[in-house]
């Protein structure tokens, strides 16, 4: 094994990532230097709370297949309750579904992307959903509908390819995947490309309603990441009158930066009457015209109605997972008011699409998405990565491959 030139290569390569703004790096020249080795390490969770750095022979490519080598995968909510719990009942699983590397290698049917765009070795991808299972659906009914329903790579049961999920070296690309050519966004964007994915489809669900419009008073409740993205998206809209609520200074501190012109600290107010309050307070006067509910507290839920006027809308986003039920009334939340309330789950093939661009703007009007990655781990010490997770330290933790 050559180990020095390899060397050389990455840091070549790390340079030219840092001369931001220079030349378009040469994306398309390395296909001489990447060789690929013949076994390489996935992390797998082999028990609760224990990932192992496991060896495994990288299998031959099918026509349709490519090969990934990994530059960075998130960590998500969903990935610290498969550590946690197992809930899917998945172990032993590579996880990892929010991840972006570079394609070294392409089986001879490759030629575009999900989106018509060309493929080539070099260039930086992302996967969305793969169809292995379910002949029925069709990716055109994943532009229509939530994918929920299909299999995401990083929560697929292990099997002999092993490269399945992106906390690895490398990651198998089957064909029939959704795969996108994302070459032209930097890393920490890709990374960030399905939490914000979530949200541009929450707006797009919103916007069914037909009440979010550019001069709505709108109130997002929580400001994890999701919440925080939430404010991002809305302000690309060109929405700007923002009231962030949460129970953290911090939080909110962040969600100004985002586009948020007012906030909201719950821990300030006595009772959902006197919080109510405090909301139409920070609009001047007014409630809400619509409301994005982003935790995964059935009293934050229950609280959010009285943030809307009569005739307002509501997008329910939280509950990624079964949170317990929430508490309402009937009468006084829904039916005299006439709240319009949609629900929001995961995102459709489009909206994934769509969220391209969202980074771009979002850059291009100067919001620091970049700020949201707080923290990045080598895979090395994926377990730490997740426990911080757990720990609800920072905002959203990423494994990074150097
Ligand atoms: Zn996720």
């Amino acid at each position: 094994m050559d180990v020095n030139s390899s060397n050389i290569e990455e840091i070549v390569r790390q340079v030219l990532d840092n001369m931001k703004g220079a030349a378009p790096a040469p994306a398309a020249a390395p296909a001489a230097g990447q060789s690929v080795p013949k076994t390489a390490r996935v992390a797998m969770l082999t028990e609760l709370e224990k990932f192992e750095l496991k060896e495994y022979a990288i299998p031959e490519l099918g026509d349709d297949d490519m090969l990934v080598k990994v530059e960075g995968c998130g960590v998500c909510g969903t990935d610290a309750h498969e550590f946690k719990r197992d809930p899917f009942g998945l172990i032993p699983v590579a996880l990892g579904h929010e991840g972006t590397g570079e394609i070294v290698k392409m089986g001879k049917n490759v030629k575009v992307d999900s989106a018509g765009k060309p493929l080539h070795i070099g260039d930086k991808v992302v996967t969305c959903v793969t169809l292995r299972d379910d002949p029925n659906i069709t990716m055109f009914d994943m532009n229509k509908q939530n994918v929920g329903a299909a299999d995401v790579y990083g929560l697929l049961p292990d099997d002999e390819v092993h490269f399945n999920g992106w906390f690895a070296d490398y990651i198998v690309v089957r064909g029939g995947s959704s795969v996108f050519n994302v070459s032209d966004l930097d890393l920490d964007s890709r990374i960030l490309i399905e939490p914000c994915a979530v949200l541009v489809h929450a707006v797009e669900r919103a916007k069914t309603t037909g009440i979010l419009r550019f001069n709505s008073r709108v109130v997002v409740q929580g400001c994890g990441p999701i919440g925080l993205i939430c404010i991002a998206v809305l302000r690309t809209m060109g929405i700007e009158n923002i009231v962030a609520v949460d129970g953290e200074n911090k939080r909110l501190e962040f969600a100004r930066q985002m586009g948020a012109n007012a906030t909201v600290n719950f821990k300030d107010f006595q009772g959902v009457e006197a919080l109510a309050g405090g909301v139409k307070d920070a609009f001047g006067g007014y409630l809400a015209d619509f409301a994005f509910q982003c935790t995964g507290s059935p009293v934050a839920h229950a609280n959010i109605y009285k943030f809307i006027r009569n005739g307002g809308g509501l997008c329910e986003l939280g509950f990624f997972i079964n949170g317990g039920d929430a508490t309402i009334n009937p009468h006084f939340d829904i039916c005299s008011k006439e709240i319009t309330t949609v629900g929001s789950w995961v995102y459709t093939l489009r909206d994934y699409a769509t969220t391209f661009d969202f980074l771009k703007r979002a850059k291009g009007i100067g919001l620091p998405m970049e700020k949201l990655i707080t923290h990045k781990f080598p895979l090395e010490q994926i377990n730490e990565a997740l426990v911080t997770n757990l720990k609800m330290e920072g905002l959203k933790i990423a494994v990074v491959n150097k």
